[in-house]
């Protein structure tokens, strides 16, 4: 049985402040101290195997295996000496969480000595089986082992868990064949698919470029809600959302959370936790209580695109870990209350060089924003030719409670730039020959944008995709996800288009064009062919719908349709080309976010069933039965009729509403029972988005008013103001 409501409330009024050591050493002292991070590396290594692993990081070459068995030495030393007793490669796969299989460094000779091993071939690569891993078809049952391989650019760190500790090692994780399994490896390609376009480009304007990193500084949301209370609800345990609640009369409304004083329990929660992730070197840095009660946000300083992704997975692991020593847990789900806002992940993304210059920032330099302006323009009409691949990158049955819903961006993709680029771009593109004397004035222009910007500080709140000083912010992220996902996609995309760029500049220039004249005719040409794709206004209103749909912009409200870009002809092309994902592993990917769309609704169908049926109608037939009784007994004793009306009507309500919940249990599992039976993923997940979402939806009403008429007292689950209020 899972906990009453009544249980749970005693359960958080007798209950002792857990006991939770908080620290206040300076957060430099112990920042790191459980990655094998470089200073690890110096003391555990020979310099010149020190070196030979730092070339390899910087170069992404293959390590030899006499190098791997040094550097398995060395981590080994460290991780045992900081009391680790197991291994475990750590992977990312399409579960969109992460895994990890453990190993003990203790072995045993064939003649019974106890030695502790810990090699090469062990660091380099591992079969954790894991045949029940989301392949999408990719494996055959014959070939059901996925293999896990060492990925060099992200430091293997030290997990503790109560008092185990366990080396990590993150890894990519493959197929027999090398085909990816996990969001980590295309990620990777996706990477130096787009470092080879942006360092090409860079040397139109500086010979010292030679490596450009993605950059990505994630913002996390979610909820948190006492422990006691989420294990009253079947549907937080089961599906991470309420499938049903009344919306209690305080919500947001007030805006007397968002950057609110944190709350004492809440404040301990967050120290702990940013502890954990010091130690792991992950540099959280800002946090602070959300638009919704409840809801809080958390951010760090950005990274390495590959480092951050690895950062947030780990961090949403950290998060419900420490939760649990607070007696509290983390509702990470994109919309977990119905009427409050939901928790997204808003991903910051630019690009870095190795001369340390953000290419996506305005720079104060006279005659040198040319280079601003060539990246800026190119993400732009990257994100204009494959913004449906994008949305498809932020696709899922959670995430579809949140965009477009007035709350986050909407489903229809658009960037926007604020108004002096707006300006700036105009005037680019107003430049007919570019002579000298245009090009000195679009030279003066750029040169002007730092300081326009800062008086500008105008930010558009609606936008899925803004430009913010220096960096474009994905917006469409839902809390839950990989960030590798929409970085994946923005990578390739941006490479791809820079390659494009590069091709029709070189033509100019081998016509005999001047550099900078072939590049402000190329930008001009893109600024005018991406111009639909750019919107200053409101997201969230009608009119922008409507707009958008003049300007032939897509709109995939729901998972399965939006999922369909990944299998498009051009994306394939796009795909195959760069081979940031192979047409089979495109299709495999498809086919897995299919079925995990299949898979959430049914669980949230089969828990809602069960929550009405042994919970909310149990608890209405006791209340009308009280009524009738009542009712009864008044009559008995000779009351008029008018006397019992108003519990006359309330069983009426009451009877209505179990007439009608009762039948649409019975149409929603007919429902369920007819998308199962479908052949094909996409048309299942269509007919559990059309045919069983919406009798969710209808039995939410009907059980939400059940909620208001049924006595207090009978109520089995923790109703929204006590999960929102009780802190
Ligand atoms: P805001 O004013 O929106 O709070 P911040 O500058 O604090 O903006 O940044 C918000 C997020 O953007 C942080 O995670 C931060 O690390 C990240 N960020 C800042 N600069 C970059 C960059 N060049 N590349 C990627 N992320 C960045
Ligand atoms: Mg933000």
């Amino acid at each position: 049985m899972s906990l009453s409501r009544s249980n749970a409330i005693d359960t958080i009024l007798n209950r002792m402040e857990p006991d939770v050591p908080t620290s206040n050493d300076r957060i430099a002292s112990f920042f790191g101290c459980n990655t094998f991070n470089d200073e690890a590396m110096k003391k555990y290594m020979a310099e010149d195997t020190y070196l030979s692993v730092k070339a390899i990081i910087q170069s992404g070459a293959k390590l030899d295996r006499e190098l791997a068995d040094k550097v398995a030495d060395a981590m080994k030393s460290w991780a045992m000496e900081k009391g680790a007793s197991h291994y475990a490669h750590w992977f990312q796969p399409w579960t969109g969480r992460t895994a990890e299989k453990h190993d003990s460094f203790f072995s045993l000779t064939p003649g019974g000595e106890i030695i502790e091993e810990f090699g090469g071939s062990e660091l380099a690569q591992q079969e954790p089986d894991g045949s029940s891993f989301p392949g999408g078809g990719l494996r055959s049952t014959f070939e059901a082992r996925g293999y896990t391989a060492w990925d060099p650019s992200s430091p293997a760190f030290i997990l503790e868990v109560g008092d185990g500790k366990t080396l990590c090692i993150p890894t990519i994780f493959v197929t027999y064949s090398g085909q990816a399994l996990d969001y980590k490896l295309p990620l990777l390609k996706s990477q130096s698919y787009l470092e080879e376009a942006a360092v090409s480009v860079c040397q139109y304007f500086d010979k010292a470029i030679n490596k450009v990193t993605p950059t990505l500084g994630w913002e996390q949301e979610y909820f948190l809600v006492d422990e006691a209370l989420f294990n009253s609800r079947p549907d937080l345990v089961m599906a991470g959302r309420t499938l049903i609640g009344r919306f209690s009369p305080k919500g947001q409304q007030l805006d007397d959370h968002y950057f609110g004083s944190i709350p004492e329990r809440v404040y301990a929660y967050m120290r702990d936790m940013e502890t954990e992730c010091h130690k792991l070197g992950i540099p959280v840095r800002t946090r602070h209580n959300e638009v919704a009660p409840g809801q809080y946000e958390l951010a760090p300083m950005f990274e390495e695109v590959n480092v951050a992704v690895d950062h947030n997975q780990l961090l949403m692991d950290i998060m419900e870990r420490v939760a649990k020593r607070h007696k509290l847990c983390v509702l990470m789900h994109e919309k977990p209350f119905a009427g409050v806002n939901g928790s997204g992940k808003h991903n910051n993304w630019s690009m870095s060089t190795n001369t340390g210059k953000n290419l996506l920032k305005p720079g104060k330099v006279p005659g040198k924003n040319l280079q601003f302006l060539t990246f800026f323009v190119n993400t732009i009409a990257a994100v204009h030719k494959y913004a449906d691949v994008l949305r498809a990158s932020v696709a899922s049955a959670s995430n579809d409670h949140r965009l477009g819903a007035n709350e986050a961006p909407p489903a229809i993709i658009s960037v926007f730039i604020g108004e002096t680029l707006t300006q700036v771009l105009d005037s680019v593109e107003a430049g007919k020959d570019f002579s000298d004397a245009d090009v000195a004035r679009v030279k003066d222009l750029l040169d002007k944008i730092p300081d326009l910007q800062l008086d500008n500080t105008d930010r558009n709140r609606t936008s899925p995709f803004a430009f913010t000083g220096n960096k474009f912010e994905i917006r469409m992220v839902g809390s839950t996800f990989n960030c590798a996902a929409p970085m994946t996609i923005i990578n390739t995309i941006v490479g791809k288009q820079l390659r494009v760029f590069k091709a029709d500049v070189d033509a100019l220039v081998s016509k005999g064009e001047i550099l900078d004249v072939a590049l402000l005719k190329v930008i001009k040409k893109y600024i005018t062919e991406s111009k639909a794709i750019r919107f200053e206004g409101d997201n969230y209103s009608d009119e922008w719908a409507k707009e958008a749909e003049k300007r032939g912009l897509s709109n995939f409200p729901n998972t399965p349709e939006a999922l369909d870009a990944y299998v498009s002809e051009s994306v394939e092309a796009l795909f195959t080309e760069s081979g940031v994902f192979s047409k089979h592993e495109l299709h495999a990917h498809h086919e897995v976010l299919l079925e995990n769309y299949i898979l959430k609704l049914q669980i949230e169908a089969r828990t809602l069933s069960e929550m009405c049926s042994s919970g909310v109608l149990p608890a209405a037939f006791d209340y009308q039965a009280r009524l009738v009784d009542n009712a009864l007994g008044m009559k008995e004793l000779g009351f008029e009729k008018s006397a019992f009306e108003p519990q006359m009507d309330i069983i009426n309500r009451l009877a209505n509403h179990i007439g009608s919940l009762k039948s649409l249990l019975v149409k929603m599992s007919e429902e369920v029972a007819n998308a199962d039976e479908l052949g094909d993923s996409r048309s299942s997940a269509l007919a559990f988005s059309n045919k069983v979402r919406p009798i969710m939806d209808e039995i939410r009403t009907h059980a939400d008013d059940l909620e208001f008429f049924v006595d207090d007292r009978d109520w089995p689950f923790a109703k929204y103001r006590e999960l929102l209020f009780i802190k």
